[in-house]
């Protein structure tokens, strides 16, 4: 059974060095566990977060320890009622050849669809349901709008944008070099592709003339960088992942929008004169607060109208404490 270690943790790009082989006899199965014969391992970005020791969402892989990752594979034997040798399943059992699984740890992959059981790490598995959630519970595309998807002929990106344009939204994606933007807009569908090694302001321009109204983010950096000022008025953006930056170490400066996947965070700019009915609603639950003593305020007052400038450049070095009237 050979198994791929995680031997070190790479600062930067991953490369054999950062693993190990390891030769190992088959497992033997346990009384509810199932021997599974690896046939596909799938290979996804989030392994490298699994490399790196740095706060994340999910606890790193050991060093020594079996690379993390989904594989499909046949039962050769089981010891759990739920399987039978022969049947086809998917599971987190790593980067190794074989492997003696708890049955419960385990989904039995149907046979019906036709596909290579492979689809089960992809479009039928992780990636595509990535694609669906981002698309059909975050963004929401409604007929007509302008759908951008980065990394577009890759796992997720793909079948986000067929999501999107089985929704009827016009669905532009962003991919590197022609071969693939000629296979995202021929063999995918999508309506046009950019290609971001180009010059990726003017193409997403000339590719979205009325600009971007939900946007797949995959990549980050400088694709994330072109895409954002192209936004429309209550645009969406799923942040899916920054796969450019996951090499980045140190983290490119400012705010590091990975924080948004990792946390689940939720981002939303607003602006108050759209919200007519809520100026009523704080009208009189803000009065009964302040009558009750339960809120608080405090004004910094200038007296005349006269230094009203001078007050006003004070505001935004910090120089007014409280809400800053003028006195006239
Ligand atoms: P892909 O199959 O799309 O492969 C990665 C692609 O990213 C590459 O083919 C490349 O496409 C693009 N890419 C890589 N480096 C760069 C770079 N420096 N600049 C621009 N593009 C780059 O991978 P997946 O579909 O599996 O994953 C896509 C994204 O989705 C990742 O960010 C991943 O972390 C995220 N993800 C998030 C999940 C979640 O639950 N939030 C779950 C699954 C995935 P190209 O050549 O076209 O640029």
């Amino acid at each position: 059974n050979l198994r791929i270690l995680l031997k070190a943790r790479p600062q930067g790009r991953p490369g054999p060095e950062h693993f190990q082989r390891a030769e190992e006899p088959r497992p033997a199965p346990q009384q509810g566990e199932v021997l599974v014969r690896h046939r596909f391992l799938s290979l996804d970005p989030y392994m490298r977060g699994r490399m790196s020791d740095a706060p994340s969402y999910a606890a790193p892989v050991a060093l020594g320890a079996v690379m993390e990752g989904e594989c499909v594979g046949e039962v050769v034997e089981s010891r759990h009622p739920g399987f039978t040798a022969g049947d086809w399943v998917r599971g987190a059992r790593g980067w190794q050849q074989w492997s003696a699984a708890h049955g419960s740890t385990l989904v039995k992959l149907p046979r019906q669809v036709g596909v290579s059981p492979s689809a089960y790490l992809g479009v039928l598995g992780m990636p595509g349901t990535t694609a669906w959630i981002g698309t059909t519970e975050i963004l929401q595309p409604r007929p007509g709008e302008c759908f951008v998807v980065s990394a577009a002929s890759g796992a997720v990106g793909g079948v986000a944008g067929q999501i999107a344009k089985h929704m009827g939204a016009r669905v532009v994606g962003i991919a590197g070099g022609a071969e693939k933007c000629r296979f995202v807009t021929g063999e995918r569908g999508f309506d046009a592709c950019v290609d971001h090694r180009g010059d990726l302001a003017t193409a997403l321009d000339e590719a979205c003339p009325s600009g971007i109204d939900c946007y797949f983010e995959n990549v980050g950096g400088a694709v994330q960088a072109a895409v954002f000022p192209r936004l429309r008025e209550f645009g969406r953006i799923a942040f899916c992942g920054m796969v450019a930056e996951y090499n980045q170490i140190p983290a490119p400066p400012g705010p590091n929008l990975m924080a948004l996947v990792r946390k689940r965070l939720r981002l939303q700019g607003f602006l108050v004169n759209d919200h007519p009915r809520a100026w009523k609603q704080w009208g009189e639950t803000g009065a009964t607060l302040l009558r009750d003593g339960r809120l608080r305020f405090r004004e910094d007052v200038v007296q005349g109208l006269e230094n009203a400038p001078e007050a006003f450049a004070g505001l935004l070095e910090g120089r007014n404490f409280g809400k800053l009237v003028v006195a006239l």
